[in-house]
């Protein structure tokens, strides 16, 4: 199975990706943990380019194509081997992602993003996709106090891009309610990671 987690920066995303693999792997599920962009060395570099440079670096479309290459390779050298061997895996971020930012905050619109997805990925998608989510301002604070703010080239962005990027996830979760459900990230973190495991209840051997 293939499971992706998405949501705004400071939802808490990467702890619970790590408390998601734990918990399945508890069920004695092989837990392969993964993020975008990442995940495969060649995804990795164009990580580093991603990250690396002023604001101005890279243009919308430059930006999203950056973003569908490494997933490309994300998905051919380390997503759909795991899969096709009988793995889980846990992805940080993924496709809706792009969408979210690079489609709706950026202003491509979902349809390029879709079609990069469809040219690099032959249209891979998750069998669920988590989406965590809080108010923006919440997740805000949850990353000044916890001292964990950006520190790449993304840093810049204005609380309403940000807003942006929450009613875009929140809009692409209600055209796909299979696959994508909606999760609350409030509370303790344990909160958070049974709603998860509840919202896989389905798919669980
Ligand atoms: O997952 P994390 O928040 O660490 O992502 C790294 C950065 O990449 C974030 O600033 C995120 O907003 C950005 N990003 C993006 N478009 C994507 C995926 C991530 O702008 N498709």
């Amino acid at each position: 199975r293939f499971i992706t987690l998405e949501g705004g920066e400071g939802v808490g995303k990467s702890t619970q990706a790590k408390a998601l693999a734990a918990a399945l792997r508890s069920r004695g599920i092989d837990v392969v943990q993964t993020r975008e962009p990442g995940g495969s060395e060649g995804a990795e570099a164009i990580r580093r380019l991603l990250l690396e440079g002023g604001a101005d670096r890279w243009n919308a479309r430059a930006e999203a194509l950056l973003f569908a290459a490494a997933r490309a390779d994300h998905v051919a050298r380390t997503i759909r081997p795991a899969v096709e061997a009988g793995q889980w895996v846990v992805c940080d971020r993924f496709l809706d992602s792009s969408i979210a930012y690079q489609g709706g905050a950026d202003g491509l619109g979902d349809k390029a993003i879709r079609d990069l997805h469809a040219i690099g990925s032959e249209n891979f998608l998750p069998d669920r996709t988590l989406l965590l989510d809080m108010p923006v301002d919440d997740a805000s604070f949850r990353q000044a106090a916890a001292g964990i703010g950006q520190s790449d080239r993304f840093e810049k962005r204005e609380g309403a891009f940000h807003d942006r990027v929450k009613a875009s996830f929140l809009e692409i979760a209600g055209a796909e309610p299979g696959r994508i459900r909606v999760i609350s990230a409030e509370g303790t973190p344990e909160d958070v990671t049974a709603r998860l495991m509840d919202a896989l209840s389905d798919l669980l051997p």
